[in-house]
């Protein structure tokens, strides 16, 4: 403690603003303490001097020796709060002082000054109201016990009755109840004091449980966090923990005017793992990957998953491009090396996509899609390779986010409209089905064909609704026509592999096929290869069941897929569209011409009808003649048409046979 003013006013002012400092109230009090009892001790040892010696006359040594006593009691108290000693101690002491003072007096000097020992009894008194600790008090009941005994003592051993025996025993009276008095006293300040502290114990008790419970919330923010920003497997940062980071990195790169990169990282065939060795396994094999990660990087580098198989690296430190493509090599390095899994060497690779900041990306979100482009790019290209993100996969990427959205919206704007293609009979050259051809009107592109955007919608589920408009508009157009006395004609409808996904397409084509009144037989939908392939069991199924319902079935570009013969021996097909790829390599190609010719022998023998698409010049067609090729579609006839002029084109082809009924 620093040293204080020492005068009464200041040291309970001092203990006034000490509340709830136990330690700081206890060195005040024994300040206090000492200050009485100092003063007191060197005045009691100036009177018994000057009495002693100029008043009973005593000699020097007699008079000297007691006063001597009192000045080192008194300058003992002092000292005890000078030394630096613990408070605990320094209370003991003063205690102790206390107690031999109270002592000493009351036996020594009872002879002579008999009421200062009251003086001294009440001085104690005061102190102990003052300084309300146990020692004390046992202290001060112990001195005015052996007062008591002594003054006892003497009243039984005096030979004669005198007054002094009055006096002793009403002294003793009043030492009894002086004692009871002070032990009421007692018992009343240490309630008040125990109260208090007892209330104060309970706030600190009440303290320490807030600190406890502060702690507990302090360790649970930080569980959760870790848990938010934590892969639970891997332990390694997640995608939230690198968004954050990433947003960091780009604002330090903007201000030191640096390059940083990202590593999109995917495993390649992780699922086979999964599926072949288990789930338990495939999260050893994530947890090894994860450490071979982290010690193949630096430590300023950050790796983080972000979900099943894929984690990103965070490559900081990086001066040029070439750093990271070498980092992106020696991560394929690392993966040469066996993964063990169940005391089995299990060998994996894995497919890197890179950016780099600014170029590919000037935010977090950014860089990490164009990383993903990257990665699954490599991933096309093989696998087990990296690929930095180029300009025009980006373009494809940003494009086909345009179509999509434009996607979502078309239907509700109206923006498709269909036109339709001819068929034509090669024996009569008439018209004999219509092939049903998607367009769509973007308000700022302009006409946009079905091979930009068909194959976007076939990601998505989108190709089911469109799919479903084409169909109902197409009957609906055919009916129309056929109720307007135009020839009845077989409307050919493209049906999407995805489509056949689709739970409820028998029953679409169903209530499509009723509501619009439709004959089934004028309906053939075209089916391709890669849609016969998958799932061939439950694809058979619809089939036959639409074949059932008499509607005709084509295999659309026979031949540019699988091919496979044994799915053409199982499919109810009608017919086989011979593509435009190989027609147009007619008279150029004996490779092409071989194809056609093997194609349409092959239907003839199965029974199916063929038909040519993409026929544009007279030599293709009379080669396909030649060949006794049933049908021809292509612009060498007609090219697709809206509907109006299909619906001219078929008014006219409606009146020339007529004419030409009325010339035979
Ligand atoms: P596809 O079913 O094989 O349709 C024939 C494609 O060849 C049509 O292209 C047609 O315009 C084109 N074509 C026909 N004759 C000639 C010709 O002599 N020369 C040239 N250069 N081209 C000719 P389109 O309309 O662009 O359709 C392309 C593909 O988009 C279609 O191939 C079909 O697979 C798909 N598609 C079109 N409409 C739909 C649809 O409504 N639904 C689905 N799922 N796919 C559709
Ligand atoms: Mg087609
Ligand atoms: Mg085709």
């Amino acid at each position: 403690m620093k040293p204080i003013k020492r005068t009464i006013p200041n040291v309970i002012r001092l203990m006034q603003d000490a509340v709830g400092d136990n330690d700081r109230i206890g060195y005040y009090e024994n300040i206090m303490v000492t200050m009485y009892a100092t003063v007191l001790l060197v005045v009691a040892a100036l009177m018994n001097f000057l009495v002693r010696y100029f008043i009973l006359t005593l000699n020097f040594q007699d008079s000297i020796i007691d006063s001597l006593i009192f000045f080192l009691i008194g300058i003992a108290f002092f000292i005890v709060v000078k030394i630096n000693i613990k408070i605990k101690l320094m209370t003991l002491l003063i205690s102790g002082l206390s107690l031999i003072t109270s002592v000493y007096i009351s036996i020594r000097f009872y002879d002579i000054i008999g009421p200062a020992i009251w003086t001294v009894a009440f001085i104690q008194i005061s102190l102990a109201l003052i300084r309300i600790t146990k020692t004390m008090l046992y202290a001060l009941e112990l001195a005015v016990l052996i007062a008591f005994v002594h003054i006892f003592m003497r009243t039984i051993n005096s030979p004669t009755f005198d007054l002094d025996i009055i006096y002793y025993v009403v002294q003793s009276v009043l030492f009894i109840v002086l004692c009871i008095v002070f032990v009421a006293v007692h018992k009343i300040g240490t309630d008040r004091y125990y109260g208090i502290e007892k209330q104060y114990n309970d706030v600190l008790k009440k303290n320490a449980e807030i600190k406890i419970l502060n702690n507990n919330l302090v360790n649970s923010e930080q569980k959760v966090k870790n848990l938010a920003y934590h892969d639970q497997l891997t332990g390694l940062p997640n995608r939230y923990f690198l968004a954050n980071k990433l947003s960091n990195d780009i604002f330090s790169s903007i201000k030191n005017q640096e390059i940083f990169g990202i590593l999109y990282l995917d495993l390649d065939d992780f699922k086979m793992i999964n599926d072949t060795m288990g789930h338990d396994s495939g999260d050893q094999v994530l947890i090894q990957v994860s450490k071979r990660l982290v010690s193949a990087m630096g430590k300023n580098d950050t790796v983080a998953r972000i979900g099943g198989d894929e984690f990103i690296i965070l490559i900081s430190d990086c001066e040029e491009i070439d750093n990271i493509n070498n980092i992106a090599e020696k991560i394929l390095n690392n993966f040469k090396k066996p993964f063990k899994i169940n005391c089995q060497d299990c060998f994996l690779t894995t497919s890197l996509g890179l950016a780099v900041y600014p170029a590919d990306g000037e935010d977090a979100e950014t860089l990490i899609k164009n990383a993903d482009i990257a990665m699954y790019k490599a991933k096309n290209k093989g696998k087990n390779q990296y690929m930095r993100c180029l300009s025009e996969m980006k373009k494809n990427v940003d494009d086909t986010m345009k179509i999509t959205n434009g996607l979502y919206q078309a239907l509700e704007r109206n923006e498709f409209e269909l036109y339709y293609q001819p068929q034509v009979c090669s024996a009569t050259e008439e018209i004999v089905g219509l092939e049903a051809l998607i367009r769509w009107h973007h308000p700022e592109w302009g006409m946009v064909l079905p091979t930009t955007f068909i194959h976007i919608a076939e990601q998505t589920s989108l190709i089911c609704s469109i799919g479903a408009w084409v169909l109902r508009t197409a009957c609906t157009q055919n009916k129309a026509w056929q109720d307007a006395g135009l020839p009845k004609l077989r409307i050919g409808v493209n049906l999407s592999p995805r489509e056949f996904y689709n739970d409820n397409l028998v029953d679409d084509v169903k209530r499509i096929l009723k509501k619009s009144g439709l004959d089934h037989q004028y309906l053939e939908l075209e089916i391709t290869e890669s849609a016969a392939m998958n799932e061939q069991e439950h694809m058979i199924d619809i089939l036959n069941t639409f074949k059932a319902m008499g509607i005709h079935i084509a295999i659309d570009d026979f031949g540019t897929d699988y091919a496979s013969f044994n799915y053409l021996k199982q499919l109810p097909i009608d017919r086989i569209k011979i593509p435009m790829t190989f027609v147009q390599g007619l008279h150029t190609s004996i490779k092409d011409e071989a194809i056609i010719k093997a194609i349409i022998i092959m239907a003839k023998n199965m029974g199916l009808k063929t038909i040519a698409e993409g026929v544009e010049t007279k030599n293709q067609l009379d080669f396909l003649n030649q060949r006794m090729c049933d049908e021809i579609q292509g612009f060498y006839y007609y090219k697709p048409m809206p509907a109006n002029e299909i619906e001219k084109l078929l008014k006219d082809f409606g009146q020339a046979k007529e004419i030409s009924k009325e010339v035979q």
